[in-house]
């Protein structure tokens, strides 16, 4: 008998497991995407600090005229506040995502204020000790 309710347990947990997965690599993936831009623009801003270095010793060797050295440097330095500006909205936006995982992990892990146990989501009542829930206070 107590094996056959370890089985159940057990079968519970596989099916659990089987169902969040798929949500838990979908919210992965996200934050995934996020930095893998985040990289491309970092590598973008790394590409325009080196050109304007480059400029800047071409300009001083006498490689480049100062009008083309003044409207190259100018556009150079456009291009790097754009590129700046998108990782700061990049950066925000894993910020972000990292928070709603952690308020999402905190709300599946709250527990009773009365006995501890541990509660699902959005329950109204504690199913060990049956106290009421405040549900839109976990929100
Ligand atoms: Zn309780």
């Amino acid at each position: 008998m107590i094996l056959l309710y370890l089985e159940t347990v057990l079968l519970l947990g596989i099916v659990i497991v089987l169902i969040a997965y798929p949500l838990l690599q979908t919210r992965r993936s996200a934050v995934a995407a996020n930095t893998g831009e985040t990289e491309e623009l970092l590598l973008r801003r790394d590409r325009l600090y080196s050109e304007l270095r480059e400029l800047e010793f071409d300009y001083r060797v006498g490689k480049v005229p100062p009008e083309d050295y003044q409207e190259l440097r100018r556009q150079l330095e456009n291009d790097a506040a754009r590129v700046l500006q998108a990782i700061d909205v990049e950066v925000k936006e894993i910020d972000d995502e990292i928070e709603r995982e952690v308020r999402h992990l905190r709300e599946m892990s709250t527990t009773c204020p009365s006995c501890g146990a541990t509660l699902t989501a959005n329950a109204r009542f504690c199913a060990a000790c049956g106290a009421a829930l405040k549900v839109a206070a976990r929100r």
